[in-house]
């Protein structure tokens, strides 16, 4: 590990193109970073073979250089990392932390109520699969325990993960390792100080400081940003048809950007060139400005193009 004080990273999924969305997350985890002299890692979260898209990898690295946002060292790859994340599961396993579920999804949907957007693990195979059953993932069982951190944009977040979220999976059907252990891996033997991204992954913060926890690894600050939604409330995604950043209108999309994130450019830089709008923003960046909202209308790029 360096002797940085500060290290952050972005980590999109090559799911698709970048876009405005994971701009902002781009965006405001890389300020955050240079205005504390940082470091700033890009990491790509491949493990989901089946969703990724071909050729994304390359339209997210050029994006990323085309609005001038570099980063430092070379770029990780989740998919070669899967030897680490057996070795925590491993780990997780020695602790008597993990068990082998049967559950499909549909199941659990049908056996459970609801908490925000995912159904709450019943517990179902926590003392033993069902005779003549087998093992479809694994799932790390949690404790009675409330877990709290205070986010820099957010503030104070309170999970009880037994009654919010349940045991959850560590390895998935199909023998992909989840998100949830192989961030936590990878944050934690990166060194990562600070963790900026969507708000979309706020409730998913619990879970991965139980998992840190668990690991003997520090635990990062974090900052959840508001995710850009549509004017009908909507997540950008491939589903909403989000739009890829065009390359032709940087600048344009970096103003945007830099409004929905609080930070009030001049207008007069709606005539200046990338490197000119990220420079200014270096220079007045603050994380104080962001709004504390978990959600954020895209501002109408026409505001922000030249008088
Ligand atoms: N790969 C996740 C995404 O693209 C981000 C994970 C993270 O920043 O922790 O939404």
């Amino acid at each position: 590990m360096s002797k940085a004080i500060y290290r952050g990273r972005f980590a999109p999924s090559p799911t698709g193109p970048l876009h405005f969305g994971s701009l902002v997350a781009a965006l405001g985890s890389w300020l955050e970073a240079r205005t504390h002299e940082g470091e700033w890692l890009l990491r790509i979260e491949d493990l989901d073979r089946p969703r990724e898209q071909p050729g994304a990898v390359a339209a997210i690295l050029k994006t990323l250089e085309a609005c001038g946002l570099e980063w430092d060292g070379e770029p990780v790859f989740q998919s070669r990392r899967t030897a680490r994340y057996a070795l925590a599961l491993k780990r997780l396993e020695s602790l008597g932390s993990v068990f082998p579920c049967a559950c499909s999804r549909r199941e659990i949907a049908d056996s459970t109520l609801q908490a925000g957007d995912e159904a709450v693990y019943p517990g179902t195979c926590r003392k033993g699969m069902p005779t003549g059953r087998s093992a479809r993932s694994l799932r790390a069982c949690v404790t009675d325990s409330v877990i709290a951190f205070d986010d820099r944009v957010q503030g104070r977040i309170s999970q009880s993960l037994a009654r919010d979220v349940g045991d959850f999976v560590i390895k998935r059907a199909g023998g992909f390792f989840a998100y949830q252990l192989a961030v936590v891996v990878d944050d934690g033997e990166q060194g990562i100080t600070h963790v900026v991204r969507g708000a979309d992954l706020l409730d998913s913060t619990p879970r991965q400081i139980y998992l840190q926890q668990l690991l003997d690894y520090p635990a990062p600050q974090y900052a959840h940003l508001p995710v850009a939604v549509t004017p009908t409330g909507e997540k950008l995604s491939k589903q909403t048809l989000a739009t890829p950043i065009d390359l032709e209108r940087i600048p344009v999309t970096l103003m945007s950007a830099l409004a929905f994130l609080g930070q009030q450019a001049p207008k007069a830089l709606g005539f200046a060139t990338s490197s000119e709008i990220l420079a200014w923003a270096r220079a007045h960046w603050q994380l104080a400005k962001v709004q504390k909202s978990r959600t954020g209308e895209i501002p109408n790029a026409a505001d922000f193009l030249p008088p």
